[in-house]
């Protein structure tokens, strides 16, 4: 007797469907709740096969591909960096990604990664920020204001209540559009507070964190030593490559350094201008209260984010979980349906009397 199987089916989101659900559901809601599952997936570390991601690189950027897996799920995600896309019309960051059972091999999900590394980035910036920032901190710098701005800033409010903002970039326009976003967000009760600044040193001064989102194909200094005060915590995102950093060495030995994953950002991080020996803490063994975080409120405290790949797979559970609740997406066959899942050249053929003539010759 023949039984029924119920097939899984792949979920596809493209970048409107993603755009679509963070309407559903509000940036901040979404920042919280991503920062929540991100959270759950750095408690159980030790749960994750883990590899530094494979870069391919070029002169004009970088083509990376960053897998992970804790036997129930595999995750991974395609994502670039071409600080000089603008010329052609294109983002700095594109990415794609995918979630396949562990069990079948059978791809779940497959989504676009553009906005969600943005959303992701800031979740996790905020997440580490929380964690290690003054309790107290009240003013953020942002320097870098390009397409990670916005979510950086919104996820500092969410998870952390920051509303005094000042932001450089060396293309002022780019300030001005990141304020306008941010005022026209109408996302809280009260409107940012936001100062636009001439220099970094401007911007940076009195800060109690500083968010560094730049990109740069080569070593930056964006925020030098002599910046430094006691007590500020850096978020530095924009240096997450060989040969791309954006901090001057001098400012990582006056800090207390905190990474994602030790041997991935010995190669892509800020921490690749140090020796191999430099010390550094795990966020998650600081989560997991294996490790201190900030000791005392006059330490310098500095997250080295290049991205890592937990981060991805706790967005993609995130996108899945919330497409499923909202019914956002549409259902793709990325595989073959026919009864005798071995005739596969049978299913071909049945399918192909039904081709176009065009698409057969
Ligand atoms: P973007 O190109 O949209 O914006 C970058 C902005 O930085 C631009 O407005 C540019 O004018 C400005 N800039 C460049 N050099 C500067 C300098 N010296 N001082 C002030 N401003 C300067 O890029 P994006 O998508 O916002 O990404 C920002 C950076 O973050 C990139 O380097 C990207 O690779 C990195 N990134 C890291 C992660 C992570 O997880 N760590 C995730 C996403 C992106």
């Amino acid at each position: 007797m023949k039984t029924s199987i119920t097939r899984p089916r792949t979920r596809l989101l493209d970048t409107h469907d993603v755009a679509r659900l963070l309407h559903l559901m509000g940036v901040p809601a979404a920042l919280q709740e991503l920062a929540g599952i991100l959270k759950e997936d750095y408690l159980r570390w030790p749960d994750f096969d883990k590899a530094s991601r494979i870069g391919a690189y070029t002169d004009a950027g970088v083509i990376e591909l960053m897998p992970i897996t804790d036997g129930r799920h595999y995750t991974f995600k395609c994502v670039n960096g071409h600080p000089d896309n603008g010329r052609y019309g294109l983002p700095t960051v594109m990415a794609m990604g995918a979630l396949l059972d562990c069990d079948t091999g059978m791809i779940r999900l497959l989504s676009e990664l553009t906005l969600t590394t943005a959303l992701r980035t800031a979740a996790n910036s905020a997440l580490a920020a929380r964690t290690l920032a003054r309790p107290d901190s009240r003013v953020m710098a942002i320097i870098g204001n390009g397409a990670q701005s916005d979510f950086q800033a919104m996820a500092f409010r969410a998870l952390l209540g920051i509303q005094d903002l000042r932001l450089y970039d060396l293309d002022q326009a780019a300030s001005e559009r990141l304020q306008r976003n941010l005022l026209n967000a109408h996302a809280f009760d009260t409107p940012f507070r936001i100062q636009i600044c001439d220099s970094a040193a401007q911007a940076i001064q009195g800060a109690d964190i500083v968010s560094t989102l730049t990109a740069h194909q080569g070593p930056a200094q964006v925020l030098t030593a002599n910046m430094l005060e006691p007590g500020m915590h850096i978020n530095a995102v924009g240096g997450d490559s060989p040969g791309k950093t954006e901090l001057d060495p001098a400012v990582l030995p006056r800090a207390s350094v905190f990474v994602e994953y030790v041997p991935q950002t010995r190669e892509e991080g800020e921490i690749q201008q140090m020796p191999a020996d430099f010390p550094v803490v795990e966020l998650w063994q600081v989560l997991t209260g294996v490790a201190p975080g900030r000791v005392g409120p006059d330490q310098i405290t500095v997250f080295d984010s290049v991205g890592f790949a937990l981060e991805d797979y706790a967005a993609l559970r995130f996108l899945r979980a919330a497409a499923e609740r909202f019914g956002v997406g549409s259902w793709v066959d990325v595989t073959s349906s026919q009864d005798d899942p071995r005739d596969l050249f049978g299913w071909w053929l049945a399918q192909s009397v039904h081709e176009p003539e065009a698409v057969r010759a």
